[in-house]
């Protein structure tokens, strides 16, 4: 890491140093949250959390060879350096602001209601066929996550890829002050967090504040397709490049071929080339997601070749639209979260595939004082999509189930009140050949239905 005393990091979050008389002229070789990442020479950010207090693991770190612990609370026993905080949370962020200060790299920071993670894996492909690049890991792209990821960044990387998610206001304002974006990518406006943020206008200002503290020679890159973010002209001189399936945009697509769930081929244009993209995830929000590579990718100089390439390389993420072919049954694991615009998308997803299509849909929450009627329509849109069964599972998908049903139009459909009710019954409601797409909001559980489908498959 670069020019990481310990006190360059005392002065950077604003702490008081103690026991560090030996320890002044050495650096830190890392900066961690969990005790069990911690290697020689690393800062251990001690917590407390919901469930474990990480001050308890203050001396175990020092054995493990740590060079110093940042703390709330001094423990008795104490001997090894340590810097005291007022708030070990606020102190990580401000040791994030001013490590990526020190950084001559280039942070793409993407944000927008879904398909973050799933941007993010095409973006840092993309990049990473030129380029020496540090991404988000997972989802980590909270207040927690993203600082903690900008702290992994050494100086052999070149970009960093950094998701960046907030569920209020203000959250993305503080996460820009961190990462000092030099591109902005925003997916789309959809549902998600209305509760806080209360409608599309609101989450479209919310993620805004990516802006506030962006490169001002930056770059903005906008799924054109979204009416929300077509609203966005200019911020501060900056003309968002805009790219969409509608050939209106600057980074487009044509000649879209579905693979069914093997994926999609198509032709990318860009400003000033033309090629053939083959797309290894199947959908077309899929396809949007390339094309958001590829307009980052064109701007940071990558040829055809190297965008394609990195298109065509990508990886798929557990729990997200996740295509798991088993003997029996093909299984499309998007459990790790839903709402009302990915459910529709992953329910368009399930509609490629050539055998009897069975979805297994749960609760999606945040939604706020719609989420009746958010659940009520995507009844209405599985039971006119053409699948064949649909599983509704939980409170609020009673309401799934009741307008699908008023639809009459699918073969078979069914309500469980709960998971466990349903994965009690489900081996028997499968056929040989089926492809079932499981999804919900995260706490459903649904990775256990999952678990469950593969051992059956
Ligand atoms: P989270 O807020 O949970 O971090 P996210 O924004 O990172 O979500 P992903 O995890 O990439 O989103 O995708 C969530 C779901 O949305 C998946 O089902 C995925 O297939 C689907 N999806 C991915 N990209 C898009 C997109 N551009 N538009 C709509 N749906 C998408
Ligand atoms: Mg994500």
């Amino acid at each position: 890491m670069k020019n990481m005393s310990l006190r360059q990091i005392a002065d950077a979050c604003g702490g008081q140093l103690y026991n560090a008389e030996d320890s002044l002229t050495k650096e830190a070789t890392g900066v961690v949250m969990d005790s069990r990442l911690v290697e020689q020479d690393y800062i251990f950010i001690a917590t407390v959390g919901e469930r474990v207090d990480g001050h308890s693991f203050i001396q175990q770190v020092y054995e493990k060879g740590a060079l110093a612990v940042i703390c709330e609370k001094v423990p008795s026993e104490i001997t090894g350096p340590y810097i005291l905080v007022q708030n070990s949370f606020e102190a990580l962020k401000a040791i994030a602001k001013w490590y990526r200060m020190q950084l001559d790299i280039k942070v793409i920071g993407i944000t927008g209601s879904v398909g973050k993670t799933s941007t993010k894996e095409f973006i840092s492909s993309v990049l990473a066929q030129k380029y020496n690049v540090l991404k988000t890991e997972g989802n980590y792209n909270n207040e927690v996550g993203m600082p903690l990821t900008i702290l992994k960044l050494r100086e052999e990387h070149e970009l960093a890829v950094l998701e960046m998610g907030i569920s209020d206001f203000g959250e993305m304002h503080r996460l820009s002050e961190i990462a000092k974006p030099d591109f902005c990518v925003i997916t789309n406006i959809g549902q998600c967090h209305l509760e806080n943020l209360g409608s599309r206008k609101g989450i479209l200002k919310a993620k805004s504040e990516i802006f506030d503290f962006m490169n001002k020679q930056g770059h903005i890159c906008l799924n054109g397709d979204d009416d929300m973010l077509a609203t966005i002209e200019d911020v501060n001189g900056i003309k968002p490049v805009r790219f969409g399936l509608g050939i209106e945009n600057t980074v487009y697509a044509t000649d879209v071929k579905s693979k069914g769930l093997f994926g999609s081929t198509c032709i990318i244009h860009t400003d000033s080339s033309t090629f053939q993209a083959e797309i290894p995830l199947p959908g077309d929000h899929m396809i949007l997601n390339a094309l958001a590579a590829t307009c980052v990718g064109r701007i940071l100089q990558l040829s055809d070749e190297q965008i394609a390439a990195g298109i065509a390389s990508v990886p798929s993420v557990s729990g997200r639209s996740n295509i798991l072919r088993l003997n029996k049954i093909t299984i499309i694991d998007d459990c790790y979260n839903a709402n009302p615009v990915s459910m529709k998308a992953a329910i368009d997803l399930l509609k490629l595939a050539y055998t009897r299509k069975v979805a297994i849909l749960g609760d999606m929450f945040e939604l706020g004082k719609n989420e009746v009627n958010l659940h009520y329509e995507i009844g209405t849109y599985a039971a006119l999509s053409g699948i064949d069964v649909l599983i509704c599972v939980g409170s609020l998908s009673e309401n799934m189930f009741q307008s699908a049903q008023n639809a009459n139009s699918i073969k078979e459909l069914l309500y469980f009140k709960t998971r466990d009710e349903l994965m009690n019954e489900l081996p028997k409601l499968l056929h040989n050949n089926d492809t079932i797409l499981v999804k919900a909001s995260h706490s459903m559980g649904f990775e256990r239905i999952v678990t469950q489908l593969t051992e059956l498959g």
